[in-house]
This record gives C-alpha cells, sequence and structure tokens, in this order.
C-alpha cells in the first residue's frame, strides 16, 4: 500500500502548516491538537498514522470505530479515539467505553444516556456540538450567531446546567463543523462566534474548564487556529481523498 509514506509526509506539512498559523495569531502550537480522522481507511492505514506519530485519532460512527480500536488496542500506549459524528443513543453504552472524548452532544437527553453508561469512578469528558450557522443541516445546539442570539442562548442554559450537573461526564468545551464552501474564509465568522460563545459559557458556568474547542478539519483549519481552536479534525489532508 504505498499511500503509507505519503502519510508522513502529509502529517510532516500538516504540522508545520499548523504551527505556522499558531504562531502567526500569537498562540502556542503546543496548544493546538491534532485529532486525525480515521473514518473509512482501514487499520492497517491507521496503524501508519500511529506510527507516524498520530495519537489522538477521530471516527464519526462508533460501529465502524471498534474494529479499528480493537485492531491498535495492543499498542503501547493504545491511541486516544475521539467521536466526531453523530451519536445515537442506543450506541450510547459503547460510546461510554471506547472513547476518550466525545465531541457531538447535541442534547440532554444524549448526556444522560451518556453518563449512564460512564463506568464507575470515571468521568468521559465530552464537548457540546453547537450549531452556530444556523445551517439546517447540521447537527447540535442550535445557536445561529452564537452568544449573541440572546434568546436562542437563554433558551439552552437550562440544559446545559442539567449537562453539566451530571456527574459522570465532564464538560470540557464546544465543537462545531463550519458550512461546507470551497473559501475558507467563510468559516471565520462561524469560529469566531463558537468561540465568544464558549467565553460566554465559560462566564456563565464556572463550574468547567471550557478550555476546548474542536474546530476547523482539512480546508480550513489555518482559520480555526486564528480564532482559537485547541482541537482540528484532519481527514483529508493526512490520508488523501476518501473517494466521496
Ligand atoms: C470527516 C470529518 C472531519 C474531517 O474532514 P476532512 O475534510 O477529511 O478533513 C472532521 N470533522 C468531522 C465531524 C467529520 O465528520
Amino acid at each position: 500500500m504505498h499511500m503509507i509514506p505519503k502519510i508522513t509526509a502529509n502529517l510532516c506539512a500538516l504540522r508545520e502548516q499548523m504551527a505556522a498559523a499558531a504562531l502567526q495569531a500569537g498562540r502556542d502550537p503546543a496548544d493546538v491538537t491534532l485529532v486525525a480522522v480515521t473514518k473509512t481507511h482501514p487499520p492497517e492505514v491507521v496503524a501508519a498514522a500511529v506510527a507516524a506519530g498520530m495519537r489522538d485519532l477521530g471516527e464519526n460512527r462508533v460501529q465502524e470505530a471498534l474494529g479499528k480500536i480493537a485492531a491498535l488496542a495492543h499498542l503501547a500506549p493504545p491511541p486516544a479515539w475521539h467521536l466526531i459524528g453523530h451519536l445515537q443513543r442506543n450506541k450510547a453504552k459503547l460510546a461510554a467505553e471506547h472513547f476518550a472524548l466525545v465531541h457531538s452532544i447535541d442534547s440532554l437527553r444524549l448526556a444522560a444516556a451518556l453518563a449512564r453508561y460512564v463506568p464507575s469512578g470515571r468521568r468521559l469528558p465530552i464537548l457540546l456540538q453547537c450549531n452556530v450557522s444556523g445551517e439546517t443541516s447540521k447537527e447540535g445546539f442550535t445557536l445561529a450567531g452564537g452568544a449573541r442570539n440572546q434568546a436562542a442562548l437563554d433558551a439552552l442554559l437550562p440544559q446545559l446546567e442539567a449537562i453539566l450537573a451530571l456527574p459522570s461526564l465532564e464538560v470540557r468545551g464546544l465543537m462545531t463543523i463550519a458550512p461546507f464552501t470551497d473559501d475558507p474564509e467563510a468559516a471565520r465568522p462561524h469560529f469566531r462566534a463558537l468561540r465568544e460563545l464558549r467565553d460566554t459559557l465559560a462566564q456563565r458556568f464556572p463550574q468547567a474548564t471550557w478550555r476546548e474547542l474542536s474546530m476547523g478539519m482539512s480546508d480550513d483549519f489555518a482559520v480555526a487556529i486564528a480564532e482559537g481552536a485547541t482541537i482540528v479534525r484532519v481527514g483529508r489532508a493526512i490520508f488523501g481523498s476518501r473517494g466521496e
């Protein structure tokens, strides 16, 4: 499989671009975590990414992830798996058992379902997925315009408060998926809205850290880093096109 050497070169170039974006924004490159999105790729390709130094891996479907998680579980240390796609409540138990961070919590019902299955003595880190663009096809808590949308924010606060009170979950921050376009700059207002929303929630709910902003993908990670991303989720820029 000749795509494996290519992964190392792609990762090298990506890391350089990420560091440049961070430095240009006056940020420490070490404050941005790269999650390699491995969806659609077989375990041997994922193993190559781990061999090239990747520690954080992202999948958007629980079922697809399980086989890869099992295939790579022997590695020391094992990779940290991130669930970045929509989670169905009937997969909550599997998600609680196998993922290090769930990026896609978008309702109190889902959070409560997940909370029930976290092994005792543990707290599972989660992010709240927010749809700040208002695009109707997007999942997440809908808050078009972010924190400036006072009516939507007020409607959301009781749900967020209830999620923060679930003792087996630890809210670490927010996640968003920008609308699809060819122009990375078009994503900037949405990334900024997510950051402002995070700042508002951090003031309102100091019981959580709100450190993480999971935003930015292959085409717009540099803009996301400029706007404060602490986690970027990148697939195609590492593994090439998925043939979608
Ligand atoms: C697939 C996916 C990504 C990665 O997208 P690329 O364009 O391949 O970088 C990031 N986030 C989510 C939620 C995804 O489903």
